[in-house]
C-alpha cells in the first residue's frame, strides 16, 4: 500500500472532541517515519489514547487528516479501513485482552481469524510468533497460569503474529511490576531492531526516556517532539 516514502502515520492538524465538548486533541500533526519507536508521553487524560485510536484508525478524527503511508484515511470504506488496520497494525493494551480459559496458541492464533488463513497455518504462526517473544515454553497455558509479563508477551505475539507494519503500544507496562515492564520493553526494542515501526504511549516518563524519540502532549496539544528541537534551538542551528 501506498508511497515507499511517505510516513507510516501522519496526523495533520489533528482535532477531536467527544460529546459533551471534550477537546482530547488539539491540532496534533505528526509523522511517524519507518523503522521509528517513539513514546508518546503526557499525565492521564492528556490525550494519549485518543490520538493512539486515531494512529490506528480505530476512530476518525473531528477535524484534520490522518494518513497511513500517504492515503487519506477519510477516504477509505469502513470495510477497506478494516483490512488496511487488520492487515498493517498490530494493537498492545494495558489490560491484555486474552480470552480466558484459553492456550497462548489459541488466544494468537485467533488474532489471525478473518485473513484468509488455514487453521493449520494459523496455528503455526502463532507457535512462531511466541517462540519470538520467549513464551516457547508457554504455548499450552492458559492466561490464568502465566504471570502478567507473559500475558503481556502473549498479547505482543497477537499483535505481531501477521507481522504487521507497525506496533501501536497503550500503556503496554501499565499493569506490570517493574521487572516484567522492562522486559517487554526489552522485547518491543528488539521487535523494532528487525523493522517493525513502533509507537509507545505512556505516562511514565522513566521509561519514554529510554526511547529514541519522545512526543509529549499536554491538555491534547503536542508540547514538545524531541524530533522537532524546540523554535529557539531551530533558529541558533540555522544561524
Ligand atoms: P489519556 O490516554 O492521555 O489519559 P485520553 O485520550 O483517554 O487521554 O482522554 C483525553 C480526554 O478525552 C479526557 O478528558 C477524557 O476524559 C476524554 N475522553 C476520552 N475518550 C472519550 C470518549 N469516548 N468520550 C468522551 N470523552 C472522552
Ligand atoms: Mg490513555
Amino acid at each position: 500500500m501506498g508511497e515507499a516514502d511517505a510516513p507510516v502515520i501522519r496526523l495533520e492538524d489533528v482535532s477531536k472532541s467527544y460529546q459533551g465538548g471534550v477537546h482530547a486533541l488539539r491540532g496534533a500533526s505528526l509523522d511517524v517515519r519507518s523503522g521509528e519507536l517513539l513514546a508518546v508521553v503526557g499525565r492521564s487524560g492528556s490525550g494519549k489514547s485518543t490520538m493512539l485510536h486515531l494512529m490506528g484508525t480505530l476512530d476518525r478524527p473531528s477535524t484534520g487528516r490522518v494518513l497511513l503511508r500517504g492515503h487519506d484515511v477519510a477516504e477509505l470504506s469502513d470495510r477497506r479501513l478494516s483490512a488496511v488496520r487488520a492487515r498493517w497494525i498490530g494493537f498492545v493494551f494495558q489490560q491484555f485482552f486474552l480470552s480466558p480459559g484459553r492456550t497462548a496458541v489459541d488466544n494468537v492464533a485467533e488474532g489471525l481469524l478473518y485473513h484468509g488463513i488455514t487453521a493449520r497455518r494459523r496455528r503455526t504462526l502463532a507457535i512462531a510468533a511466541l517462540r519470538q517473544v520467549g513464551l516457547g515454553h508457554r504455548l499450552w497455558h492458559q492466561p490464568h497460569e502465566m504471570s502478567g509479563g507473559e500475558r503481556q508477551r502473549t498479547a505482543i505475539a497477537r499483535a505481531i503474529a501477521i507481522r504487521p507494519a507497525v506496533i501501536l503500544a497503550d500503556e503496554p507496562t501499565g499493569n506490570l511490576d517493574s521487572a516484567a515492564g522492562a522486559g517487554v520493553l526489552a522485547l518491543l526494542r528488539d521487535l523494532n531492531a528487525r523493522g517493525t515501526t513502533i509507537v509507545v504511549i505512556t505516562h511514565d516518563s522513566a521509561l519514554a526516556g529510554q526511547l529514541p524519540r519522545r512526543v509529549e502532549l499536554l491538555d491534547g496539544r503536542i508540547r514538545e517532539d524531541s524530533a522537532r528541537p524546540a523554535a529557539h534551538l531551530t533558529e541558533e542551528v540555522s544561524r
